[in-house]
């Protein structure tokens, strides 16, 4: 049985376009990538002075289970340099299981849907352009009201570059 899932990219070290490409194509390793969205550039939300983030979703259908697909995440994280420093700090690659097509989880190491997703915009944005219908499970809110309801102030922009589902 395929499930339907949604990652968030997110990075603000180093080619962080050309990290995301990379983290794409190791997906693909274990998922079908079908859809990428845009890049958008995001204020930090951790400690300090840090530099811009951008952030991406991604829809995938994959056979994984998701806490087997979350150790896939994390290993690609490891392979990409992810080193972070102290929670909320600077980081090459942060990759997050969104969603998981209906599914509720609240465990220690896995928490689905991600429980950032209301209030942070540079998550909603991607998440409603791919697919503004979905609904999360959770709140029983689609990705378009849960866009319309955030608070916001992290997105500044869209950048016109997006990135080929192949990762080309
Ligand atoms: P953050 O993403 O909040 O900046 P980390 O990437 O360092 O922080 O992840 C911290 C922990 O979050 C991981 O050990 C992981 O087990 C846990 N976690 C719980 N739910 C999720 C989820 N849905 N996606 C990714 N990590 C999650
Ligand atoms: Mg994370």
């Amino acid at each position: 049985m395929s499930a339907k899932a949604f990652i968030g990219l997110g990075g603000n070290l180093g080619d962080v376009r050309a990290t995301f490409k990379r983290a794409l194509k190791k997906l693909e390793g274990f998922a079908q990538v079908e859809k990428v969205s845009s890049l958008y550039r995001s204020k930090h939300y951790g400690f300090g002075d840090q530099p811009d983030f951008l952030n991406a979703a991604a829809l995938i259908t994959t056979e994984l289970e998701p806490l087997p697909l979350l150790a896939e995440l994390q290993e690609i994280e490891n392979e990409l340099g992810k080193r972070v420093i102290r929670e909320n700090g600077p980081r090459a690659i942060d990759l997050d299981l969104l969603l998981y097509g209906d599914l509720v989880i609240k465990g220690d190491a896995l928490e689905v849907p991600h429980p950032g997703i209301p209030e942070r915009d540079f998550v909603l944005l991607p998440l409603a352009e791919l697919d503004a219908d979905f609904r999360h499970p959770g709140l029983n809110r689609s990705m378009r009201q849960l866009k319309s309801e955030c608070p916001g102030g992290y997105v500044m922009r869209k950048e016109e570059s997006a990135i080929p589902p192949s990762g080309g």
